[in-house]
């Protein structure tokens, strides 16, 4: 039964995360849309809520610590509680990010700082009130551009993506996602690192296979696993990932 669980989502005012949104809250979820600019995130909020989905527009910067602590104060006042945490908010700094012989320090602490830093920051603000769930539920936005395997395999279909910000940066969530579930492993808690697949958003300048909607179905397959068993996965929709 999914209908008192209280999920929030990182970047939810549009994009994947917005998908995301939607489709839990559709599956009845209470969704709380976290978002750094406070009329993108009460908009989307707002269309939401149109739809008859139970939604509400929580201010969240992955990369300000008073900003997300903010946040966890409002949600137990509010809902004593997180069912499930969706670390989707990231960033690609699509013209800066290249080879790794040419790749700036700037790029890469950026980049680290909110795909990396910040993600692990608000799991660890959250991780109080998901505690307090008897089914919470992590879901890490990653991608398979982050796999070392399809960074050093010439036969792999992405072998030729070089891009060494974004990928270090995605390769470093699947780490803590593995050591954070073998942490969890004792709890109710499951963490899952979920790659949407080449989806056609802001972040890739339109480029991609997928529309938002089927993007987010494996991190929303994930985030309502009635069973913690499956946890310290990589995966997407076809099943799980080399690391
Ligand atoms: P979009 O650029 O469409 O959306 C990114 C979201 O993250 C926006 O809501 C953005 O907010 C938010 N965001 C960025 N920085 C911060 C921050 N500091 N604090 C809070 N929110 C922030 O990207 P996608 O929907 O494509 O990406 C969503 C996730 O999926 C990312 O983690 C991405 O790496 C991952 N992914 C995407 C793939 C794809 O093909 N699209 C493939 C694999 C993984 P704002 O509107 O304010 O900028």
């Amino acid at each position: 039964n999914t209908n008192h669980r209280v999920a929030l989502i990182t970047g939810a005012n549009k994009g994947i995360g917005f998908e995301i949104a939607r489709q839990l809250g559709e599956a009845g979820v209470t969704v709380l849309i976290g978002a750094r600019d406070a009329k993108r995130g009460a908009e989307a909020a707002a269309r939401l809520v149109a739809q008859g989905i139970t939604a509400a527009y929580v201010p969240l910067d992955v990369t300000n610590i008073t900003s997300f602590g903010a946040a966890a104060l409002l949600i137990e006042e509010r809902h004593t509680q997180l069912d499930i945490l969706i670390n989707n908010a990231g960033i690609w700094k699509i013209k800066e990010d290249g080879m790794p012989s040419v790749t700036t320090p700037s790029v890469i602490r950026e980049t680290m700082e909110t795909n990396f830093i910040g993600l692990v920051a608000v799991t660890q603000a959250m991780l109080p009130l998901l505690r307090r769930s008897d089914s919470g539920r992590i879901v890490n936005l990653s991608s398979t551009l982050g796999s070392l395997n399809a960074n050093s395999d010439p036969t792999n279909p992405y072998y030729s993506t070089r891009l060494l910000a974004y990928n270090a940066s995605k390769t470093a969530v699947n780490m803590f996602t593995v050591q954070l579930a073998q942490e969890l492993r004792h709890t109710s808690i499951a963490v899952n690192a979920v790659s949407p697949g080449f989806v056609k958003t802001d972040l890739t300048a339109g480029n991609g296979f997928k529309e938002s909607a089927e993007g987010a179905a494996a991190p929303v397959h994930f985030a309502l696993l009635e069973s913690n068993a499956i946890t310290g996965r990589f995966a997407d929709a076809n099943g799980d990932i080399p690391w």
